[in-house]
């Protein structure tokens, strides 16, 4: 029993100082749990009509009408759909991202070739800072490598399932992605190389509504005959969308900045708790 009572008392007594350090570290205000912080108030952004459509703070990047937003290959705009032109090279957008959500549709052209197969079917692909491909690749009943099926971190992760839409449907893509901080030095000859990779870059994808990435820390660039690898890069670069030799269709794309982090403290005080 005496045992008892003094589990009991040390018990308490913890408790008790554990409570009184975080009142210390926190504010109470009648009971109410504040967290002593300064907020920045979150901007209001009317949403759009469908999860699809752009919210009033997107850049709008394709809209169906034209390609102003791009350079880059000489692509087909018709009846609102952007499709790519095989060998004209990739398109890039005129201003550059960093850390962003990105919504993209995209339709892969019909199976007219029935030797065309793996890699060679529908195979685009959404390039965030120019450097990290998500794949867009035509995965209906198309067997390839893991790691380079639609959906994929190319070579890098493959998707979590398999959630396709038959060639010709259109299919969607949220990604939000955070970019890598790097820091770079240069060599004797002045060649820049990154010495220390400060933070990765992070993507998570939705692929026709399912998680198909999740917080994935990206390995570095994405070719195919090497292993990744960080390269020095601006902190915002253009998003490209790849020219793979098949005239993978796209539409409605949207882009949102966010910010590197969500820890934005406030300059001027504001008190809106109450
Ligand atoms: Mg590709």
């Amino acid at each position: 029993m005496k045992r008892f009572v003094l589990a009991l008392m040390l018990g308490l007594g913890v408790a008790t100082f554990a409570s009184v350090a975080f009142a210390q570290d926190h504010e109470f205000r009648g009971g109410d749990f504040r967290m002593g912080i300064d907020w920045k108030e979150p901007p209001i952004v009317t949403p759009g009509e469908t999860p699809a459509d752009p919210p009033s703070d997107a850049i709008v990047l394709f809209d169906g009408s034209n390609l102003d937003e791009w350079n880059g290959g000489k692509w087909d705009v018709a009846d609102g759909v952007l499709t790519c032109k095989p060998g004209t090279g990739a398109i890039f957008t005129k201003k550059a991202f960093g850390s962003c959500q990105l919504h993209v549709e995209f339709a892969c052209p019909p199976v007219d070739d029935p030797n065309a197969r793996s890699q060679a079917r529908g195979n685009s692909g959404i390039f965030l800072m120019n450097h990290y491909e998500l794949q867009v690749l035509d995965s209906y009943e198309n067997e390839t490598y893991f790691e380079g099926q639609c959906g994929a971190i190319y070579k890098q992760f493959p998707p979590y399932v398999n959630c396709v839409k038959k060639p010709t449907e259109w299919q969607t893509y949220d990604i939000i992605f955070t970019r890598p901080i790097l820091r770079t030095e240069k060599d004797e000859n002045g060649n820049e190389f990154v010495a220390e990779v400060i933070r990765p870059a992070y993507i998570t994808v939705l692929l026709n509504g399912c998680v198909v990435q999740n917080h994935w820390a990206i390995q570095g660039d994405t070719f195919f005959h090497r292993t990744p690898q960080y390269q020095p890069h601006a902190d915002r670069e253009p998003i490209q969308i790849q020219d793979h030799n098949n005239k993978t269709q796209f539409r409605n794309i949207w882009v949102r900045e966010i910010p590197d982090s969500n820890v934005v403290p406030c300059q001027n005080h504001m008190n809106y708790y109450n």
